[in-house]
Order: structure tokens, then C-alpha cells, then sequence
């Protein structure tokens, strides 16, 4: 957690350090299964009146550069920095990317997932991010699910549905599998399906969801 303090208040920074690489995929967001880091950012936002910066993966995987031709260890130094470079999901705002990348004048950030014009407008294609309304309903969105949720363990509910991302499974390798008995041919045993769509249409799918539209 990282404080990075603006003249309209204080933004909060979460960053989970990971064995591996990961990314945020809002996709996955929707479907309940990526809400961790969000959900700090949420509580720590409320509690405590800060405005989210961005919620971010760091890798911590060994770097390995392999190269054809010749390289100096300044070339190394920086592809290794390069591939330190964080994932996940900013806020879309000029200011808060220059906070998070203090070195930032233009081009695309080798420290955050974020790029700049020279005239200092955001570069979208370089830019995993959100704007302050988008990130407001995906707040809104992480607190509808986690009462959801909620109520489905309450209620007693325990269907098996484990997700399906391009046919890849928890299934695969769950120490479970010899006793819970889903099986897709049973009646009621269906994967549930991610889809594959774009930031926009998941952030109206979650407005609408919320909303009680869907
Ligand atoms: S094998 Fe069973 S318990 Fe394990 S992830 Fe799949 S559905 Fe869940």
C-alpha cells in the first residue's frame, strides 16, 4: 500500500508482489474471481477518505535476457527493468500517472501500465486504465459482489461451478477432484463461462448489474 499525496486529496496505491506474472482482467472481475486487490482498495479508500490510484501486480519472477546479438549491460539493466515494469489497472488521470511514475514526461512508463503524449494527454493503447467514473462503479461493483456473494453462502447455496477461461480450469489441478463429483454431464454441473470482452461493455455490464437491469 503506497500513499501518493495530490493537491485534491491522498491516493491510495495497492501493489501485491507475485511469484508469478499476472495481470487484472476485468473479465474476471465481473465474474467474482478477481477481487482481492480491489477489495483492499475499497476499504482502505472508505475508511480512510483516499482516492484509488491504481491497483497493481509486480513480478518478482527471476529475469532471464536472452539475446541474439551483443548487449551492454546498460542494455540488460534496462530489459530487465523493462520487464519489472507493473501490471494492472490505473486511474486514468494525467496527474495520478505522474505521480506513479514521478520520471514520466512522455512515452510509455517503464514503471506503471501508462503512457503520455508530448502535450501530455494519456496514450489509450499504453494505458491499462480507468477514468474516476469507470473506477467508481467498479467499486460499487466489488461491494454488490461481495454481498452476493454473501448471500448465496448464507442461503446455504454450494453449487459447484468452477470457471472455464478458454477451456483452462481450477479443475485442472484441484486436490478435490476425486470428491466433489462435478461432473458436466450431471444435471446443474456447468462450468461458468468467462467472457472475453472489452473494458467497456464489462464496465456497463457491471453499471447494469448493479443497477438491477440485468
Ligand atoms: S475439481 Fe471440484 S472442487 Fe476442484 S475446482 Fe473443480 S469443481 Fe471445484
Amino acid at each position: 500500500m503506497i500513499l501518493l499525496i495530490g493537491e485534491e486529496g491522498k491516493y491510495l496505491r495497492i501493489i501485491d508482489y507475485k511469484s508469478s506474472s499476472k495481470n487484472i482482467d476485468l473479465n474476471e472481475v465481473y465474474a467474482g474471481l478477481q477481487i482481492q486487490l480491489l477489495t483492499y482498495s475499497n476499504v482502505i479508500c472508505k475508511e480512510e477518505d483516499f482516492m484509488p490510484a491504481g491497483v497493481f501486480y509486480f513480478s518478482l519472477l527471476e529475469q532471464i535476457v536472452n539475446s541474439e546479438k551483443k548487449v551492454s549491460d546498460e542494455e540488460i539493466e534496462e530489459l530487465i527493468r523493462k520487464n519489472f515494469k507493473m501490471k494492472g489497472l490505473i486511474l486514468a488521470d494525467v496527474k495520478v500517472i505522474k505521480m506513479n511514475d514521478t520520471t514520466l514526461q512522455s512515452g510509455s512508463s517503464k514503471i506503471v501500465p501508462a503512457g503520455l503524449t508530448v502535450s501530455g494527454d494519456i496514450i489509450e493503447k499504453w494505458t491499462s486504465g480507468v477514468n474516476k467514473e469507470e473506477f467508481k462503479i467498479l467499486q460499487d461493483y466489488i461491494d454488490f459482489t461481495i454481498k452476493e456473494i454473501s448471500k448465496e453462502i448464507m442461503s446455504g447455496n454450494i453449487n459447484l461451478k468452477p470457471y472455464n477461461k478458454n477451456g483452462k480450469t481450477p479443475c485442472e489441478y484441484c486436490s478435490y477432484k476425486s470428491i466433489c463429483g462435478f461432473n458436466v454431464k450431471q444435471k446443474d454441473n456447468n462450468y461458468n463461462y468467462l467472457d472475453k470482452q472489452s473494458k467497456d461493455d464489462v464496465i456497463l455490464k457491471m453499471k447494469n448489474k448493479i443497477e438491477g437491469k440485468v
